[in-house]
């Protein structure tokens, strides 16, 4: 085992969009930072791979699977859709589902709305204000407008007007680099660090946190660095390695003090799993297109209801090109499904043929929706539940797309009367929460309103494991603005 000489004032686990984005502010502060970081940094040119390949955990009936996430500087920002959306003022509240109420966050819309500007500044989304109708209170517009999108989806927004639809452009990442323009916590979040306070480790997974006697205080933090055994230590310590990996650290880090685990005497670290439902539907497009472009429009006209109910049933976005979608790499195979009903077309002149829509809903928090250990290996029980109100959101949504494509005026979609779909699997994970949710009770909470852990005194969590509820729309931005709301915390309470 290898000592580390150094102190630092921070060290932070895992550095995509909560730990990335901590990690270039705090050291802009003038703090000094180590991330440990699991993964290498990505080099130019490298290709999008959805998953982590030699990464198994194992599902409900305990057979394996490989996850849908990505280990290296950026984490599941380097393969994100990079649509950065607020969450909406209610969904801070408690807010009924069909099927049970989505409990309130310690905080309001009100008090992250600032860390909201910061994270759209840093992250330069460009959007356009004032067309979404569930749009939350903004203090300003985007600094940025939408860039451009494909031809044929401009005519189709036309056609979506026509049925009554308000689509709007989506809020996209966007960096300045022309190659690949996909704004993640690399290029955004640790672009501007101050590179003389930020020490970066790669092939640094952390293994667990070693705690004073008293039990309340992490000294040490052990990582396996490249086949080594290392100790670091630091005066406060941040978990972001994600909503599956840091309840994974917590629980691995028992001791006789804390046998089930640190920070868990109520038994809360890896419940209450939620990840958004995802559905994709295809429709058939009446031209080829190169099946590589970006996100575009999105659809919020069912946000909290539509005219038969008065629950939400969620958020629908156009899915980009299918052929560069990591997410479309993992849903079942609805390409491989048209292929069987067109068996004269290959996969790729399936994909430039069609026009791929995402239909998200959100989930409850359930107890017994968790990632635990089973010795070393990560295990998750997981079942979507308020399945009913994404159902309705998918046949809304054909229904829609099928009065579409009968417009005589819309010619660039063809009238279909099937449209293939998909849910996607368990091992679509990325956009997990909720794993050590945030709450003022430490009975049935993990950490506090700041992300601190309730029963440590030197240890946040800066990753969307704090989420209480899980929006309908991704997570992304939250994570980041809750990651600058954590910076100023941090900050201040090294500098008393
Ligand atoms: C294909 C895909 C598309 C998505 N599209 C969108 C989108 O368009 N909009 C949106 O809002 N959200 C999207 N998401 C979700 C979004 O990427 C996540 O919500 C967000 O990245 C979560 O941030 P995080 O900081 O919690 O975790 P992550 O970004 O996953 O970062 C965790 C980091 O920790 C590292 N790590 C893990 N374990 C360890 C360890 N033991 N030691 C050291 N390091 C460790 C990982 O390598 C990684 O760098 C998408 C996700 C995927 C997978």
């Amino acid at each position: 085992m290898i000592i580390d000489d150094s102190h630092y004032d921070i060290i932070i686990i895992g550095s995509g969009a909560g730990g990335g984005t901590l990690a270039g502010s705090l050291s802009r502060e003038g703090r000094s930072v180590l991330l440990l970081e699991r993964g290498e940094a990505m080099e130019a040119g490298w290709q999008k791979r959805p998953r982590v390949k030699d990464e198994v955990w194992f599902g409900p009936d305990g057979d394996p699977f490989s996850p849908q996430t990505f280990y290296a500087l950026g984490g599941n920002t380097k393969i994100w859709g990079a649509v950065l959306e607020r969450m909406r003022e209610k969904d801070f509240t408690d807010l009924p589902l069909q099927e049970g109420v989505s409990p309130a966050w310690p905080f309001d819309y009100n008090h992250l709305a600032p860390y909201y500007d910061q994270a759209e500044a840093i992250y330069r989304v460009h959007g356009k204000a004032g067309v979404d109708p569930t749009e939350p209170t903004r203090s300003k517009g985007f600094d940025q407008s939408p860039r451009p999108v494909m031809p044929f989806l401009e005519e189709l927004r036309e056609g979506l007007l026509r049925q009554g639809c308000q689509p709007y452009e989506l809020p996209l990442s966007w960096s300045d680099n022309e190659e690949n323009p996909v704004g993640d916590a690399e290029v955004c979040g640790l672009a501007t660090a101050d590179t003389g306070n930020l020490e970066i480790r790669y092939k640094a997974k952390a293994l667990r946190l070693h705690v004073s006697p008293s039990g309340r205080e992490v000294k040490k933090v052990e990582a396996d660095v490249n086949g080594e055994i290392w100790l670091f230590s630091s005066d406060l310590v941040v978990l972001a390695a994600g909503a599956i990996n840091t309840p994974a650290i917590l629980l691995r880090s028992g001791n006789e003090r804390h046998p089930r685990g640190l920070s868990n005497q109520s038994d809360q670290v890896g419940r209450n799993l939620m990840n958004v439902q995802i559905t994709s539907i295809l429709q058939r497009s009446a031209a080829p297109n190169s099946g590589l472009y970006a996100r575009s429009y999105g659809v919020n006209d069912y946000y909290w209801g539509d005219k038969n109910v008065s629950f939400p049933l969620g958020h629908i976005q156009a899915a980009g090109g299918v052929l560069q979608d990591a997410l479309f790499a993992e849903s079942p195979p609805v390409l491989s499904l048209i292929s069987k009903l067109i068996p004269s077309f290959g996969i790729k002149r399936l994909a430039s043929r069609t026009v791929a829509w995402w239909a998200m809903t959100e989930v409850l928090p359930d107890q017994e929706n968790r990632i635990w250990l089973n010795k070393e290996q990560i295990r998750i029980n997981y079942l979507h539940n308020n399945r009913e109100a994404h159902d309705r959101l998918v046949y809304r949504w054909i229904d829609t797309l099928k009065s579409v494509e009968a417009d005589p005026y819309t010619k660039v979609v063809t009238s279909e009367p099937v449209h293939p779909r998909g849910e996607a699997p368990l091992s679509v994970v990325g956009f997990a929460c909720g794993t050590c949710r945030m709450g003022e009770d430490p009975a049935v909470s993990v950490v506090d309103a700041t992300g601190k852990c309730h029963e440590l005194d030197n240890v946040y969590i800066a990753d969307s494991s704090v989420f209480p509820s899980c929006p309908s729309v991704g997570p992304g931005l939250t994570t980041i603005a809750l990651a600058l709301r954590m910076a100023e915390t941090l900050h201040q309470r090294l500098h008393n």
